[in-house]
């Protein structure tokens, strides 16, 4: 700690205007006052409760003034035994003494009275020319309350009290005393010194000035530098601060007598200006006239920049705060007035609609939406708890109602900070208010331009299956007594309109589909486009099956009805309609979707340009479905899959019945159903596209008996080939390699497909059996005669062989028409050079008629049932 540091820690403690002024009143008191001045002058220097001043007798004490409100009572005039007080102490030991806890210093017996008990206190020793005369105390209820540097003041108080008592009571020893005073003073310059006070003195008799060195130091001029006379006072002085009634009177004379501190600028010769503070005190002649003038002066130009400093940011803040774009509002949190609006800036006006007056004093939930008033409570206990570190500090924005002026609400976000200061609202919290109903309002619309269907503006997809949900949430919950029902509702022939009248009129077509489908469904109801033609009604609110049946019907009714497209071009029109119908929450949103769709297929099945209801029958076929799917997945994963083989035999005249091929047939191993057919399970492998898998299983294991001669030499195998396998783009390669990694003949294998394949098969399928055929693979067709044999297509594809149907062969007799079939069929493949397979052979005389009618191999019972 260097000395400046002490000097200007002792002057925090103390107000040094006050330190002088005391001892100036002591100067001046008259004699008969000195003391009462003396315990007065202490007491409001030390801000004590009380003050005692005393002086010493033989046996202790007697009590010459108080100040304050004493403990003990005592009144001037009262005799007090020496005891063991901190005054005897300071009596008998000539020096002042501190105590910061009267109830707990070993020094000095505990205070007597309870109801004030002194806590801190001071005493100093009153001299008369070095020796004790009495006591000077101070005393106070509040413990700690005096420190160390305030012990010379109580000190010097009582020397220059102390003086002048002797002085007064000795006339005839004037000069002595005049002397010690002179000593006083000096200390009391010194005082002046030890604090940074600069001080002047003028003498009206010499007409002299005595300047403090700190003087020159403060105006920035060399010590002495000026002349000492009354005059030259104004000169340092910024003439706008030399306004008459203050320092100085009408004629530009200094007014003596300013004890209240003026703050005046003094300009000095380097440029900075000084803010100065300045004291004056006179003493008078008996007739009135100045005798001396004592003039103390502070620098303060360092606290008032502070405090413009202060100022200005102050401002910076208001102007921030009241002309901010956006809302903002100062709210007080102390316990006292918490919730009470301080501050609202002219953009939350606005918004709420009212005057400052409506906001400003009144508690900030008056605006708050009644439902966000407890969230809002909660949030600053929270924001509190941050400010305290008793929680992580969370700056997200919270999401509030206001309720405006006209009753109306506003949606805003609320981002708040909360600061304090030593003003008794503090804590606050500065709140942003983001008013988001506009953009809330557009997000609403975003959102729902992302959950409508373009073309028609009914819901799309996405709406839909979110209102499923929610349907099916509000079964669950009970909301309402009725069901939810799906009506999925496709239109008959639709694709037509568009391969032959172009987009344009189909899009047409769908927008007067949308139009009825809203004015024929009145009860609460979404109406949707899946896309393309598909469209979906959800009731969610319907009494049973029947009413959403009659729904539906209505649906069907009214696209009954012609469409007439913008060309004037009046289109036939029909839709076919699945329903399905929840009366409990069990569903998910997909069930109910897939169940309509299952109605729906009925309905087209049944002939379209009607309805179809989800029933149990159709039920029980989804489950069992569902079933048999997960079996075949099981029977894949696990090696379920089993393969049997049914021999084909040579009918020619020279084959005597040697068996030429296999065709490779699948079983299903269940470890619970035990054996199932490809009935069983062939429709729901199609359907899922697991049969994609189980034809490469099958062609494994071909692969795999022909390497192993699990067959007859120079056999063949057939196997069927699903046309979703035979679509794979790599489908002919994949083959080769596995064939080939067998060591297998491509020239043993036969694939099996059917008529409807080659029927929808695309330029890839063509390509695919053509790569087939070029690998030495034979391909024919199956179950020939069955589909819509298009002749063409035999010719398309590069065939080996057709196998006919075995309803053909089961009906052979004279004149039927399997004879006839399967004469002809014949015929035409031994045309086109392909080898004629007939199967389901089960009769010695079915066998006799084909071999007639040019059949080249059979297939059947009769020559062998298919297994393992
Ligand atoms: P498909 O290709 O027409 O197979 C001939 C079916 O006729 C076999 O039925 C066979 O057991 C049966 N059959 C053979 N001889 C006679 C007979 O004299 N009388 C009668 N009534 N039936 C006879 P299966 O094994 O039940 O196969 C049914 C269908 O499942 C097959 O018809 C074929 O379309 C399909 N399939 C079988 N295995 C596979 C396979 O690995 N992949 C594919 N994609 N389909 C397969
Ligand atoms: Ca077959
Ligand atoms: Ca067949």
């Amino acid at each position: 700690m260097t000395a400046g540091d002490a000097v200007r820690g002792r002057r925090e403690g103390v107000d040094l205007s006050r330190v002088l002024e005391a001892q100036r009143s002591l100067l001046r008191a008259p004699d008969s006052e000195l003391l009462g001045e003396l315990a007065k002058q202490v007491m409001a220097l030390l801000g004590a409760d009380s003050a005692v001043v005393s002086t010493t007798h033989d046996h202790g004490f007697t009590v010459r003034a108080v100040a304050g409100q004493h403990c003990s009572g005592a009144d001037p005039g009262d005799q007090i035994p020496w005891g063991r007080t901190l005054s005897a102490l300071a009596v008998r030991t000539g020096e002042g003494q501190l105590s910061l806890d009267l109830g707990n210093d070993e020094r000095v017996d505990p205070p007597t009275c309870q109801d004030h008990r002194h806590a801190s206190s001071i005493s100093a020793p009153l001299l008369d020319r070095g020796v004790v005369v009495g006591a000077v105390s101070v005393f106070t209820r509040r413990p700690r309350a005096f420190a160390d540097h305030h012990l010379p003041l109580v000190s010097l108080c009582a020397e220059v009290a102390g003086t002048r008592l002797a002085m007064a009571l000795s006339e005839a020893h004037g000069e002595q005393l005049r002397e010690h005073l002179t000593l006083t003073e000096q200390r009391l310059a010194l005082a002046q010194q030890v604090t940074g006070l600069a001080w002047w003195e003028y003498d009206a008799r010499t007409d002299r000035h005595l300047w403090s060195p700190e003087v020159f130091e403060l105006l920035g001029e060399e010590p002495g530098s000026f002349p000492p006379t009354v005059k030259d006072y104004a000169r340092f002085i910024n003439p706008d601060d030399r306004q008459p009634g203050i320092l100085f009177n009408e004629s530009g004379e200094p007014m003596w007598e300013n004890r209240s501190g003026v703050v005046v600028r003094v300009p000095r010769r380097d440029g900075d200006v000084r803010s100065v503070q300045a004291w004056t005190d006179v003493q008078r002649n008996p007739d009135g006239t100045v005798e001396r003038v004592f003039g103390t002066l502070l620098d303060v130009t360092d606290r008032e920049r502070a405090a413009q400093a202060v100022a200005a940011s102050e401002q910076r803040f208001r102007v921030a705060f009241d002309h901010a774009p956006t809302g903002m509002v100062l709210t007080s949190m102390n316990p006292a007035t918490e919730g009470r609006v301080l501050r609202a800036n002219a953009a939350v006006l606005g918004l709420l609609g009212v005057d400052a007056d409506e906001v400003v004093g009144h508690d900030v939930s008056k605006w708050l939406h009644p439902h966000d008033l407890e969230a809002s409570r909660g949030h600053r206990a929270a924001l509190l708890q941050a400010r305290s570190g008793a929680r992580p500090i969370d700056i997200r924005p919270v999401e509030r109602r206001l309720v405006l002026k006209d009753g109306s609400v506003r949606q805003v976000w609320l981002t708040s900070a909360v600061f304090e200061d030593a003003s008794p609202e503090s804590p606050y919290v500065l709140t942003h208010v983001l008013d988001m109903t506009e953009s809330l309002v557009q997000q609403a619309e975003l959102e729902r331009l992302a959950m409508t269907d373009t073309l028609t503006g009914l819901a799309n997809r996405s709406l839909l299956e979110r209102e499923v949900d929610r349907a099916m949430e509000g079964l669950r919950a009970g909301r309402s007594d009725g069901g939810v029902a799906l009506l999925l509702l496709d239109l008959d022939r639709f694709k037509l309109v568009n391969d032959t009248l172009g987009h344009g009129a189909g899009d047409s077509m769908l927008m007067e589909v949308a139009t009825r489908l809203r004015s024929v469904i009145g009860q609460p109801a979404t109406v949707g486009r899946l896309g393309g033609d598909e469209f979906v009604v959800l009731l969610s609110d319907v009494a049973d099956e029947e009413a959403a049946a009659d729904v539906a019907r209505r649906v069907v009714d009214v696209l009954r009805e012609p469409i007439a497209l913008p060309s004037g071009r009046r289109l036939v029109s029909s839709c076919s309609v699945g329903v399905t119908f929840a009366a409990t929450g069990a569903h998910t949103a997909e069930d109910l979707l897939r169940e309509a769709d299952l109605a729906l297929y009925q309905a087209k099945d049944a002939g379209r340009d009607q309805l179809a209801v989800f029933d149990e029958a159709l039920r029980a076929r989804v489950v069992g479905r569902v079933e048999s799917e997960s079996r075949l997945r099981r029977a894949l994963e696990s090696g379920g899959l089993r393969l049997v083989l049914q021999p084909v035999v040579d009918l020619t005249a020279g084959g005597d019945g040697r068996i030429t091929a296999h065709e490779a047939l699948l079983r299903l191993q269940d470890p619970v159903l035990g054996v199932l057919q490809p009935q069983d399970f062939v429709e729901v492998a199609s359907e899922t596209g697991l049969i994609v898998d189980v034809d490469m299983w099958m062609l494994h294991e071909v692969a795999g008996l022909l390497a192993e001669d699990g067959v007859p030499p120079d056999t063949q195998v057939s196997v069927n080939i699903s046309a979703r396998t035979l679509e794979l783009p790599a489908f002919a390669k994949q083959l080769e390699e596995l064939l080939a990694k067998h060591d297998a003949c491509p020239g043993r294998v036969a694939l099996e497909i059917t008529e409807s394949v080659l029927l929808e098969a695309g330029p890839a399928v063509e390509q695919t059996v053509r790569d087939l055929r070029a690998l030495g693979i034979h391909v024919g067709l199956d179950d020939f005669g069955t589909g819509y044999s298009a002749l063409a297509h035999l010719q398309r594809f590069d065939l080996d062989f057709l196998k006919i149907d075995r309803s053909f062969v089961a009906d052979l007799a004279e004149g039927s028409r399997g004879l006839a079939m399967v004469r002809a069929i014949a015929n035409l493949a031994h045309s086109l050079g392909l080898t004629v397979v007939a199967e389901g052979v089960e009769t010695p005389e079915q066998a006799d008629v084909l071999r007639s009618l040019g059949c080249d191999r059979g297939q059947g019972w009769l020559f062998g049932r298919p297994k393992t």
